[in-house]
């Protein structure tokens, strides 16, 4: 028996403090799972019933205004909210609940129904970034509000049935379990070496080199080395700041050049709209003290082949870490021998 090739190792994940089983050995056994299909017809820029395009009314009855750039508006369905019931029953023994308080917003990246992230100009993109940080900021500055998660899911398989591009934030009254393990974990290497976490994690990526996936003189975005999706990549600023609103006009924009290359590769690979979650990881705004809380956007891309998801089974719904069979450096060569042009765009 030869030794087995590939890379089959733990690598630790340095923001979630936990293992992560790079099995990649495993990546080419033969598969009769589940297939995605997607339809190569072509959305038009306006539908009749969509309710995120412009002038079209919602299920509250309200209309949406002739928008021409982003547009907010307040969740018709909120999951959290300022009018959730407050008389709630109380629990059994040792249970306990409380009122879903918060706030919860849809933002419309464009009135174009048929555009994505992945398209939008870079002009445009950096417009979005005002918009999140303005919404961060207004959020943040309510007493009720402790954290600001802004996400956008992407794609028929992670459960999306309207393509209009858009991403919703959730400004709760706690702070989601990823955020506070990444604030406990920046705020202890801090204390521990007085050097800023994600920075040393950007100076391996750099040092290393084969997993970064665009770079300018302020921002970087990189496939890490401790990556539990195939695909998964992190975009960043360079310098620590707690939020996206603490970036100067400068880093957006260098960050919106990042972010852009990012997407454009993603959906270059496969030639079709590249599904993802993409969550972007802002300092809790409950008061504490974040100073070593480093901004950045995560994409978690459920996808390991155009046709094939990445299931959560055993190890990760069972056990809390995952499993992954693809090789984060081969993945990220995947993306870097992308074009930097969209492919819709190509004449
Ligand atoms: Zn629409
Ligand atoms: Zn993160």
């Amino acid at each position: 028996m030869s030794e087995p090739v590939g890379t089959w190792e733990e690598r630790w994940h340095p923001l979630r403090e936990e293992w992560v089983i790079i099995a990649a050995h495993r990546q080419n056994r033969p598969w009769s799972g589940e297939t995605i299909a997607h339809s190569e017809e072509k959305e038009p820029e306006y539908v009749e019933d969509c309710y995120l395009c412009p002038r079209n009314s919602r299920v509250s009855g309200k209309s949406n205004p002739d928008y021409d750039s982003v547009f907010v508006f307040d969740n018709d369905h909120p999951c959290v909210g300022s009018n959730a019931p407050l008389n709630l029953a109380k629990p059994a023994g040792i249970y306990k609940n409380r009122a879903a308080d918060g706030i919860a917003r849809v933002v419309c990246y464009s009135p174009k129904h048929n555009l994505t992230l992945a398209e939008l100009e870079q002009r445009e993109v950096e417009n979005l970034l005002t918009t999140w940080q303005r919404q961060y900021t207004d959020l943040a500055a309510r007493p009720e509000i402790n954290h600001v998660l802004v996400f956008e899911n992407k794609g028929e398989a992670v459960g999306v049935s309207n393509p209009h591009p858009h991403c919703q934030i959730y400004a709760t009254n706690f702070v989601f379990k990823t955020i506070e393990t990444e604030a406990r974990a920046s705020a202890r290497h801090f204390s521990e070496t007085g050097r800023y976490l994600f920075q040393d994690i950007i100076s391996a990526e750099q040092t290393d080199g084969r997993r970064i996936i665009a770079e300018n003189e302020t921002a970087i975005a990189f496939l890490p080395y401790f990556a539990r999706y195939a695909y998964e990549v992190y975009v960043a600023p360079k310098r620590t700041h707690p939020s996206l609103a603490a970036l100067s006009d400068r880093e957006v924009a260098d960050f919106s050049e990042v972010l852009q290359a990012t997407l454009i590769r993603f959906d270059n690979l496969w030639q079709m709209p590249f599904p993802y979650v993409m969550p972007l990881h802002q300092a809790p705004t409950d008061g504490g003290n974040y100073e070593a809380f480093h901004f950045h956007i995560e994409f978690h891309p459920p996808l390991r082949k155009p046709n094939l998801l990445k299931y959560l089974a055993g190890p990760e719904i069972g056990g809390g870490n995952f499993l992954s069979d693809t090789s984060p450096e081969e993945k990220a060569l995947e993306l870097q021998m992308q074009s930097p042009i969209h492919y819709k765009h190509k004449t």
